[in-house]
């Protein structure tokens, strides 16, 4: 894949110990919604056994301006180094890589099961099937602790107003440390609540995405409510 380089625009936090990165979109950059892109800090002031590359989701939508990526900050040199970087700097970014896109068959639904960071690619598929007005069914089921801990949790509902497709159902498991209002799930996704919103669970597609452990859990939930392998997708963000 062609090698671009591209520049820090905004750094903020989404959710706790969680930030978003928005970078430069380089001229003639193309990607499919899902996808994602390795990138390389340049010259950084700390490095460690892992080195300067990391792969991370576009979480932007191919129709935004920006490219976007975000991540748990968790405290490895890597992350110490994009925590500070400065507004304008440059990175390298070797992209696109993946299949983890939606499907062609529009009479086929999709479920999206994933939790936390994990629904980095999510969003980009899910706005950018907003935007383009697509007529697949969607399903997207969201599991944190808490709603402070869900990234993209308000975009992710208001899509659902731009498209009449589309379905949210946010879970949470530890509310009782949480200072904000929740009136949607509790609990883990199990059976039961996919088969309330979604009925017949041997039609649709399902993607899984986000770290290993959670990824095999989702796989193990569906196995056992009769979902075929050949029906799962998944992503899997090795490094957690
Ligand atoms: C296709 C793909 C897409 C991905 N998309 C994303 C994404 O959108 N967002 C995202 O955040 N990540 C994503 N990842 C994972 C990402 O590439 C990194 O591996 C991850 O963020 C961990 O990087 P790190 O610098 O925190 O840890 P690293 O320095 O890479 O360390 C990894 C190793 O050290 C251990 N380790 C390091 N720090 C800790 C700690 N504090 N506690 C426990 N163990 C620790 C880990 O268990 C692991 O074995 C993706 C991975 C893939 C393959």
């Amino acid at each position: 894949m062609p090698i671009y380089k591209t520049e820090l625009k905004r750094k903020e936090e989404i959710a706790t110990g969680t930030m978003a990165f928005h970078l430069e979109k380089p001229e003639g950059f193309a990607f499919k919604a899902g996808q994602f892109a390795d990138y390389t800090l340049i010259n950084p002031i700390e490095t460690d056994a892992e080195g300067n590359t990391r792969g991370f989701s576009l979480a932007s939508a191919p129709y935004e301006n920006d490219l976007m990526f975000a991540t748990r900050m968790r405290d490895t040199a890597f992350k110490r180094v994009l925590r500070a970087m400065e507004i304008g700097r440059e990175i390298t970014l070797d992209a696109p890589y993946g299949s983890f896109t939606l499907h062609n068959n529009t009479r086929i639904p999709a479920i999206f099961l994933t939790g936390g960071i994990g629904v980095t690619p999510v969003r980009s598929i899910i706005l950018q099937a907003a935007h383009d007005n697509l007529p697949h069914n969607i399903f997207l089921f969201f599991s944190n602790r808490r709603p402070e801990d869900a990234p993209f949790l308000d975009e992710l509902t208001e899509a659902q107003k731009k498209n009449p497709n589309y379905t949210f159902v946010g879970t949470v498991t530890g509310m009782q440390n949480s200072a904000r209002k929740w009136d949607g799930e509790t609990g883990y996704i199990t059976k039961a609540m996919l088969v309330k919103y979604v009925g017949d669970l041997t039609l649709p597609i399902y993607y899984l995405a986000g770290p290993g452990a959670m990824v095999t859990a989702m796989r193990k939930t569906l196995n056992e409510a009769g979902v075929d392998d050949d029906n799962i997708r998944t992503e899997e963000f090795s490094g957690y």
